[in-house]
Order: structure tokens, then sequence, then C-alpha cells
């Protein structure tokens, strides 16, 4: 089949367009996917730069999200037929130790994700469990339905379950452009919550407004964080989402305010950042971690992206042949939302 793979580690020239690679085959519990659409995301540019505790066998196939029909079904696989329009919740956990028994799959101790541990969905074909797909709507495209997986469920999980967000309280998403923060602000929004954000590009920020940001930043012009303290009349905003890391861990910090929750799923600019604490303790903090989401959380997400109600921001689609030009693309951060790989 056709794929781009990652033969060896390194920046998005490693990633190689080949024609032979071997078709999966599926499990007794999983299908095989006829992929039309895999997006991409910042974990695919880490895995194909190389993570050091993961080992993988190599050449590799990236790709968590992915659009596409039921092609070939496991021995076991009930409920689903050839030709089903589907997408894929990326976590695949173990289903039987004590966080799966709770219901709390992405705590599972053998926590995966598609396209990090096991072979993704920058392919013609991809096997995944059958109980990890839904049914699309029938006027959903694919290139839509494969922008919304990962970043939505993370977003859902971080500022719904973790935040734990209220009508009415401010929330400020930095970095409006990246997938997660155009699923967090709608999120926040659709929540009754005042949705703040952050960006260099005047551009960027024009379109946070257009899908629901109330106040934006642009940090070029002023500090973020004093803004933002002055926005609020000196109390600072009831929840940050940091995805940012090093760079703005310490400005996210002092802008929450009494009693605030930061909210990280991620570390893009470097995972260790100082921590003053006595902000922590004196303004009362809370600062929580946040990865991917269970079943439970996909499918609520889902079925607002479903209803139209959170729509995924597609920036722009490359084919698959293009895997190295998406990555690319990606990498300088231009985007506004996601960036799509059609596959052929
Ligand atoms: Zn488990």
């Amino acid at each position: 089949m056709k794929a781009a793979v990652v033969p060896r580690y390194g920046g998005p020239e490693v990633l190689e367009f080949v024609e032979d690679q071997p078709e999966p085959v599926p499990g007794p519990d999983e299908v095989v996917l006829h992929v039309h659409a895999a997006s991409v995301n910042h974990l695919d540019l880490a895995v194909r730069q190389g993570i050091p505790t993961l080992k993988l066998s190599l050449p590799h196939i990236l790709g968590a999200d992915v659009s596409g029909e039921v092609a070939r079904l496991g021995s076991d696989v009930t409920g689903l037929e050839p030709g089903d329009r589907v997408v894929a919740n990326p976590g695949l956990s173990c289903g039987h130790c004590e966080f799966c028994a709770a219901g709390e799959d992405s705590l599972c101790p053998e926590y995966r994700i598609l396209g990090e541990h096991v072979p993704g969905t920058y392919a013609e074909y991809v096997a995944v469990p059958a109980r990890n797909l839904l049914p699309i709507p029938v006027d959903m495209d694919w290139k839509t339905a494969a922008a919304a997986p990962l970043v939505f469920m993370t977003a859902w999980r971080l500022l719904v379950t973790r935040a734990a967000i209220r009508p009415g309280e401010d929330v400020l998403i930095l970095g409006a452009g990246s997938g997660v923060s155009t699923a967090a602000i709608q999120i926040a929004k659709l929540a009754g919550c005042t949705v703040y954000t952050t960006s260099s590009s005047e551009a960027k920020l024009k379109r946070a407004k257009e899908i629901g940001a109330d106040v934006v930043i642009n940090y070029r012009e002023i500090s973020w964080s004093k803004a933002v303290w002055e926005l609020t009349g000196k109390r600072g905003v009831d929840v940050v989402l940091d995805h940012v890391g090093e760079a703005t861990f310490k400005d996210s910090v002092r802008s929450l305010c009494k009693g605030g929750r930061l909210v990280v799923p991620g570390a893009t600019t470097g995972p260790l950042p100082q921590l003053d604490l006595r902000y922590l303790f004196w303004r009362q903090l809370s600062i929580l971690g946040s990865t991917m989401a269970n079943r439970r959380e996909f499918e609520e997400v889902m079925k607002l992206v479903f209803m139209g109600r959170l729509k995924p921001v597609v920036d722009r689609v490359f084919p698959l042949q293009e895997a190295r030009e998406a990555h690319a693309y990606l990498e300088k951060a231009e985007q506004f939302g996601k960036v799509v790989l059609s596959v052929p």
C-alpha cells in the first residue's frame, strides 16, 4: 500500500512516500480502515524527530487522526459493515486495569496512541480497535472529520473535565492558531466563558474572533500577561490553557486570579519551567496536567462536532505524497487550525 513512512529520525526531509508498504491485517477485535484523510499533530513531529524513551521499529508510519471507510473486519467484530464511514479515537488502552475499569482510559499504564506507539494513519490502510470507531454524519467531509479527534478530545478533557470551566468564567487560551487552541476557544465559548487568546499575528487573531474568542491580545505589541492583568481589572483569569511550556509558564501563573487553574497538555518550548511557589500557595492555584481523553469524553465532544456546534478548523490540505511539506509547514507555526493529509 501507499504510505508516508519515517525510515530514520530527523527533520521533515526524512519522511518518505512509498508504495510497497505491507497492508495491516486486522486482529480479532480490530478493523482495517481505508483511509481517506489523516491530520497532522504536533505529536507526529516529535515522534518523527525521535522520542528518547520511545523505541519504534523503523520504518514507522505516523498519524493519530483518521477518517475513512471500514475495509476489513476482524473475526470478533460485530456491528460494523464494510463501507461504513468512520473516525477513530486514537487512544489505545488495555481495557482491564484499575484505571480502564474506572473509565479513565488515558490513565491506563499501557495507554498508547495510534501513530505514536503503533503504525498510524499516514497510509492507505490502518488497523484500529473496532470499539474506537464512531460513524460520521453523511454531510461531513473526510478532511473535516479527520481534523477533529485528537485536538477536540484533548481540549474537552482539559477544559471541561480537568479545569471544570463554568459559565461566566474568564478563560485564557495561549497561542490562538494551534489545533488544540482552535478547539479550546470554541469549547470555552460554548460553555459560556469569556475567551481570551493570544498571538503575534493579526490575521490569526481575526480568525480567533470569528470562531468565538472575545478578547484577543497581540503579544508583539504588548506583554500578554500585562494585558490580561489590565483587561481583567487586576483580577486575573480563572483558567489558563498553556501548551507552550517553558517560554510562557511563568506568565501563565501570574495571569491567574486567586483560586485559578492552569491546565497543561504539552510543553512545546521545553519541559522545565520556573515556578514561584509563593504564587502557588498564596493565590491557592491549581496546576493540572492532562493528556488525550477517555472514551466518554471522546464521544461527548465528537457528538457536538457531528452536530455542528463545534467546528474543526482546517487550515490547509496536502496530498499524502507531500507529508514532508505538510510537516515543514506545521513546524513554521503559521497555520490557523489543522493541517490535513488527503489520502488517494
Ligand atoms: Zn488499562
